[in-house]
């Protein structure tokens, strides 16, 4: 028995980032809990399960089979209910992921219980964790605490930190068995779509352009000055009507919702159903050249002035300082 069960995801074999965010915070809420961490593994590869211990894991429910390596909910809820109920949890903490907005309104659901989504910030309160949450397309901040137990919470990617890992801590290892019945579909087969450079929301670093860019050709410049950073490109939701970049790029309510530690807005006003999306950021800095935008309210740092004659400059000593 654990007194925080984390749900995991894995990419590539390995535990996703927000995996080890997950097992950061609970190890640092179980601080003033007491108790363990634990993590469920549902389709868990070997990498990932040794992986889990140094991350912060003090027990491993792993479920093996190599047919739910890939999430589906018809495989994956009654799994996760069974561990849970084998568990006993007081908080269940799963990502804001495709997995985590499908699984965890369910799984709350099948356990009498209720679900606060997307927390930014977490902290113990009594025997409860309060979930800080943005609401109103990102205008506002809500506090919840999640009265049954469990607590199901699912957490914004970015918002809590990994832990050092710690090779001396292994943890340990409990198989559980899907039952065949609850295998009613398998994934045959997977196309990816090829993308290129860093993913949106796994970068550290976004440059995003707005409307104010003027055209298509703009985000060349967006790009360029990206691939100086190690950064992925952005867009506001005008920009993406426009056609002027992919909508899988889009920023905001509608849109990927990031965190990065630098989030660089160009020619972007700053409306809340953008800010819904780069609000978590750690750092804003906004180019526009119309002083009294509203993206100026956010950002750490401003430069009210065309983007046009800024790019070229902060590119090239961009490049001075990285060399350097
Ligand atoms: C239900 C709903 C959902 C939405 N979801 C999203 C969403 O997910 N994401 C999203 O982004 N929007 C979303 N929107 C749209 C949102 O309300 C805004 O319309 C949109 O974000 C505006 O995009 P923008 O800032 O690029 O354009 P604009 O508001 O037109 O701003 C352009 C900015 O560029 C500046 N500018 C112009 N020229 C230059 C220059 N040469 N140099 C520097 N600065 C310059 C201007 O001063 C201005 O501030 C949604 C709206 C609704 C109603």
């Amino acid at each position: 028995m654990s007194t925080i069960l984390v749900i995991g995801e894995t990419e590539a074999g390995a535990l996703t980032a927000a995996t080890c965010e997950l097992l950061g915070a609970a190890n640092r809420l179980t601080a003033e809990l007491g108790g363990d961490v634990a993590l469920a593994l549902i389709g868990a590869e070997p990498a990932a399960v040794e992986a889990a211990g140094p991350a912060g894991a003090d027990t491993v429910y792993r479920a093996a089979d190599a047919s739910l390596v890939q999430y589906q909910t018809d495989a994956h809820l009654p799994l996760a209910q069974q561990i849970v109920e084998q568990d006993s949890p007081r908080v269940v903490l799963l990502a804001q992921s495709s997995m985590g907005r499908d699984l965890a309104p369910r799984l709350a659901t099948r356990l009498g219980s209720a679900a606060a989504m997307d927390a930014l910030a977490l902290e113990v309160e009594g025997d409860r964790v309060r979930v800080t949450r943005s609401c109103y397309g990102g205008n506002a901040r809500q506090v919840v605490t999640v009265k049954t137990d469990p607590q199901v919470i699912t957490v914004r990617a970015k918002s809590q930190d990994p832990l050092e890992p710690d090779a001396s801590r292994s943890a340990e290892i409990v198989d559980v068995a899907p039952s065949d019945a609850d295998l009613r579909a398998r994934v045959t087969s997977k196309d990816a779509a090829e993308s290129e450079g860093v993913r949106l929301e796994d970068a550290e670093i976004v440059v995003s352009g707005g409307r104010g860019l003027g055209g298509p050709e703009a985000f060349g410049d967006l790009e360029q000055l990206a691939g100086v950073l190690g950064a992925a490109v952005g867009s506001s939701r005008a920009a993406c009507d426009l056609g002027w970049y992919p909508p899988s790029q889009q920023v905001g309510l509608t849109g990927t919702v990031v965190s990065p530690t630098l989030y660089l807005a160009i020619a972007i006003s700053g409306a809340s159903q953008h800010m819904a999306g780069c609000g978590g950021s750690k750092n804003i800095v906004a180019i526009n050249k119309d002083p009294d935008a509203a993206i100026f309210a956010f950002s750490r740092f401003g430069i009210v002035d065309d983007y046009k004659k800024v790019l070229p400059a902060l590119e090239s000593a961009l490049k001075d300082a990285l060399a350097g």
